[in-house]
């Protein structure tokens, strides 16, 4: 099934499709292996400041794909270089991360990407409200939430197929998750003619209610890194041999994504 279609379905489902950053050939094979197994999707997603590997292992990354339930994303990313090159490469969806810019701006910009893109029968991912938090080394502390007037005009004059709206969630380890608002995207769904996809940043560590009540007001993809990296890096110290790295995180990863999954399958 494309992506278009599964984001359509598990939309009006109000089932999410979880979505991992890998930054490492040996966690693509592993989540790509995984699939079948559990017999979901996932979304893989490659940072924008992390693509160079991925360009080099494309022809590889493309191959475990086939007959795969995997769809390709590229995260966070402000560099018409490489939104361009991901849509060249056949990419299911791209974000452009216009959030940081006035939301004119950011609204020319995302119109630009979705004439683009949807050439290519690639998806558009929009933000409204950056998301906070530190991811690899980057990003700011501060909690943060979006302008409801911000995310109706983008809704108005922007054109793409998902948006991520930034209700107090953030990257990286939580301090705290007593900020984040999931109310907030239902006062969006309500106040606009007719509820749209939405995004979920900040998967690791949120508590279980949040993401139900986030899923049940329509965000469809859901993002996790964080618990993905550590458990990689931790694997890594501790693996003998790298035949046992790999199935130990093919471990790790499964069930992270099977105890995701229980929630609504
Ligand atoms: P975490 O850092 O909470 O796993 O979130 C990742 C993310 O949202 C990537 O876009």
């Amino acid at each position: 099934m494309k992506f278009k279609e599964v984001i359509k379905k598990r939309f009006v489902q109000r089932k999410p499709i979880i979505a991992v950053n890998v930054e490492s050939l040996d966690q693509f094979l592993v989540l790509s292996s995984i699939t079948n197994e559990i017999d979901n999707y996932i979304i893989i997603q490659f940072s924008a400041r992390n693509v160079d590997w991925m360009f080099s292992f494309y022809g590889d990354l493309l191959t475990s794909k086939r007959n795969q339930k995997i769809f390709f994303h590229l995260d966070h990313c402000d560099s018409s270089d490489i939104i361009e090159k991901c849509i060249d490469l056949d990419f299911d969806s791209v974000m452009y991360d216009g959030s940081h810019y006035p939301i004119d701006h950011n609204i020319k910009q995302t119109n630009l990407y979705y004439n683009r893109a949807s050439k290519n029968d690639c998806l558009l991912e929009v933000e409204v409200g950056p998301i906070s938090g530190v991811e690899d080394g980057f990003g700011s502390e501060k909690g943060d939430y979006f302008k409801m007037c911000e995310a109706i005009e983008m809704n108005q004059n922007g054109k793409f197929d998902l948006l991520a709206l930034t209700i107090g969630n953030a990257h990286g380890e939580y301090k705290t998750t007593s900020n984040i608002q999931p109310e907030l995207l239902k006062n969006f769904q309500t106040s606009i003619p007719k509820a749209i996809p939405l995004v979920l940043h900040g998967g690791t560590g949120l508590p279980i209610e949040t993401l139900l009540e986030c899923v049940d007001v329509g965000c469809v993809k859901v993002n996790y890194s964080t618990e993905f990296k550590k458990s990689f890096a931790e694997l890594k110290k501790t693996s003998a041999s790298h035949k046992e790295l790999v199935e130990q995180l093919r471990l790790d990863y499964s069930e992270k994504i099977e105890k995701f999954y229980s929630l609504w399958f």
